[in-house]
C-alpha cells in the first residue's frame, strides 16, 4: 500500500517536473538577431571634452524661481551653437516658453509623420553636505580615468549632447532625413515639465503635428541588476506611472491635553489611524500589464531557477511576487504605491490640536486612475474615521498614468534592433518607467512614446543618478552617439506612415 502511494507520488512529481520543463522550454527567446553593424566612427576624446563643457554650466532649475541660473542656460545655448555649427545652419531653432529649445530638421517628405528626440538641459542641485564626497568636483566636467564626470553627464546632458553629436555627424556626411526630426531640450524637466513640456505639447497640438515616434530619457541598460540574468538588459520604458498627492485633513475640537477625548478620536489619533490603514491596505499588487510583459521577455534569457519560476508563474507566481515586493524598485512596478510624505499637527506640547493634516503620495500604475485611487483612499479611511471628521483634497500637480506604447509595432522593433546593433550583448525588454519624464505630456500627439537612455548602469552606478559622483564612461558615451546616429538615420526613413 505504502509502496503504491509512493509510486503515485513519484508519478505526480514527474508529471509536474515535465510540465515545468515544457513551459520553461516552450518560452523561447524573443530577442531578434541582427547583423553586426559597421562601427560608426566617433572621435571619443573630442566628444567627451564637449560633454564636459556642457556639464560645467550650472543649469540647475529651481521651483521657487523660474529665472534662476538663466545666464547658465543662455551660456549652454551659446555653447550648442558653437559646437554644432551644421545643426544650427540646417535646423530651425525656436524657444519654448523662455529657455527650452525645439530644433526642427525638416524632412524631404512632408506627408511622413515626424519623429521627436527629447532630452533636458536642467540638472538637479548637489545635496548640501555631499560636495566633499565627490571624487571630482560636481561641476568640473572633467574627463579623467575613462569617464566624463559631473552633474548632468548622465542625466541628461549626456543624452542632449550625444543626440546633437549624432545629428551633426549625419549632416557632415550629407544625410537628409525623409521624416522631419525634432529635438526638444527642456529647461524644467526636473521641476516636472509643468511650464515648458506642457507648452510643447500645446504647440504640437496647435500645429496639428502627429508624431510617429518619441524617444525620451528613461530606463537604461542594466548590467548585473536583475538576479539570474547573466547579460545586460536594455529596458525600454513603454509607459509611465501617474502621480497623485492626497491631502487628508482631520478636524476636531481643540482642547487641553490634561483631558483628552476618547481613544482614537483626537485629530492626531485619527490621522495616525488613517495613515496606518492606508499603509496596511495598499492597492492591489500583481505581475500584470507591463511588468508581466517585461518578465515574460526576460525569462527565456535567464538561467537556473529564476527561468523556471518566471516561466511558470501559474505555480510560482506568489513566491516570485513576494520576492519582487521585497525590493523597492521592483515593488513599484507591481502596484500603485502608497507613500505617506507629510504630516502636520499641533504647536504646543500641552494643547490638543483641532486639525491634523497628512499628505500621501501615490504613483499610479497604468490601469488605475486618479479617481480610483481617491475612491480607495475614502474607502479605507472611512473604515477607521467617521466620514464627517475628515476632508480629502488633492495637490494640483497630478497626472494620470500614460498610455502603454504597443511593442508589436515597427517603432518598437526598430528601437529593439538598434539597441541590439550597438549593444550586441544586451537583451531588450519593455519596462515601466517609475519616475516622471517630459514626454508624459505628449500622449495626445503620439501613441509611440518610449523612454530609454543608452546608458549602461551596474548596481554600483544606480546611486549616481541624481546622487554623488555622477559620471558616464567615455566608451559608453561614444556608443550613445552611435546609437542615436543609427536610430536617426533609420527612423527618419519614411517607410510606412
Ligand atoms: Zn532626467
Amino acid at each position: 500500500m505504502i509502496k503504491k502511494i509512493g509510486l503515485g507520488f513519484l508519478a505526480v512529481l514527474l508529471l509536474l517536473a515535465s510540465i515545468l520543463a515544457v513551459n520553461t522550454l516552450r518560452k523561447g527567446s524573443q530577442q531578434i538577431n541582427v547583423a553586426p553593424l559597421a562601427v560608426i566612427s566617433v572621435d571619443v576624446a573630442a566628444v567627451a571634452e564637449r560633454l564636459g563643457e556642457a556639464v560645467r554650466l550650472k543649469t540647475i532649475s529651481v521651483h521657487s524661481d523660474p529665472k534662476a541660473n538663466q545666464d547658465q542656460f543662455e551660456a549652454l545655448h551659446k555653447l550648442l551653437q558653437q559646437r554644432f555649427p551644421k545643426v544650427h545652419a540646417s535646423m530651425q531653432v525656436e524657444r519654448v516658453e523662455d529657455l527650452s529649445l525645439l530644433y526642427t530638421w525638416k524632412g524631404s517628405n512632408p506627408s511622413a509623420q515626424p519623429i521627436l528626440f527629447v532630452s533636458h538641459q536642467d540638472v538637479v542641485p548637489i545635496a548640501p553636505g555631499t560636495e566633499s564626497k565627490w571624487e571630482q568636483p560636481p561641476f568640473s566636467g572633467l574627463v579623467k580615468g575613462g569617464f566624463i564626470w559631473g552633474r548632468g553627464s548622465w542625466d541628461n546632458k549626456g543624452n542632449l549632447m550625444s543626440q546633437l553629436e549624432a545629428a551633426e555627424s549625419l549632416l557632415v556626411a550629407g544625410f537628409k532625413p525623409e521624416r522631419t526630426v525634432y529635438f526638444y531640450q527642456g529647461a524644467d524637466e526636473e521641476l516636472g515639465g509643468v511650464r515648458d513640456a506642457q507648452a510643447l505639447a500645446k504647440l504640437f497640438a496647435q500645429r496639428k503635428v502627429r508624431l510617429q515616434m518619441v524617444l525620451d530619457e528613461g530606463l537604461v541598460i542594466t548590467d548585473g541588476v536583475l538576479p539570474g540574468l547573466n547579460r545586460p538588459a536594455a529596458l525600454i520604458g513603454v509607459a509611465e506611472k501617474g502621480y497623485l498627492s492626497v491631502i487628508l485633513k482631520f478636524n476636531t475640537a481643540p482642547g487641553h491635553s490634561s483631558q483628552p477625548p476618547a481613544k482614537g478620536t483626537s485629530a492626531v489619533g485619527m490621522m495616525s489611524a488613517a495613515i496606518k490603514r492606508l499603509d496596511d491596505n495598499q492597492l492591489q499588487s500583481g505581475i500584470r500589464g507591463v511588468a508581466a510583459q517585461m518578465f515574460d521577455t526576460i525569462a527565456p534569457e535567464m538561467s537556473g531557477f529564476g527561468r523556471v519560476a518566471l516561466s511558470n508563474l501559474w505555480l510560482f507566481g506568489p513566491i516570485v511576487q513576494k520576492q519582487l515586493e521585497s525590493g523597492a524598485a521592483t515593488h513599484a512596478m507591481l502596484r500603485t504605491t502608497t507613500a505617506p510624505t507629510l504630516a502636520h499637527a499641533g504647536n504646543k506640547d500641552n494643547v490638543l490640536p483641532g486639525l491634523a493634516e497628512a499628505t500621501i503620495n501615490f504613483r499610479i500604475l497604468p490601469g488605475d486612475t486618479q479617481e480610483s485611487v481617491k475612491a480607495h483612499v475614502r474607502n479605507q479611511v472611512e473604515q477607521v474615521v467617521p466620514k464627517e471628521k475628515y476632508e480629502l483634497f488633492t495637490m494640483e500637480e497630478a497626472s494620470e498614468p500614460s498610455k502603454v506604447a504597443p511593442t508589436a509595432s515597427a517603432q518598437y522593433r526598430l528601437l529593439q534592433t538598434t539597441i541590439r546593433e550597438v549593444f550586441p550583448t544586451a537583451m531588450v525588454a519593455p519596462g515601466l518607467m517609475i519616475g516622471g519624464t517630459d514626454s508624459r505630456y505628449l500622449g495626445e500627439v503620439s501613441d509611440h512614446i518610449f523612454k530609454f537612455s543608452p546608458v549602461i548602469a551596474t548596481p554600483a552606478d544606480l546611486p549616481r543618478f541624481h546622487g554623488t559622483n555622477e559620471r558616464i564612461a567615455m566608451s559608453n558615451y561614444a556608443d550613445a552617439i552611435r546609437f542615436y546616429h543609427r536610430l536617426m538615420s533609420q527612423a527618419s526613413k519614411a517607410t510606412g506612415n
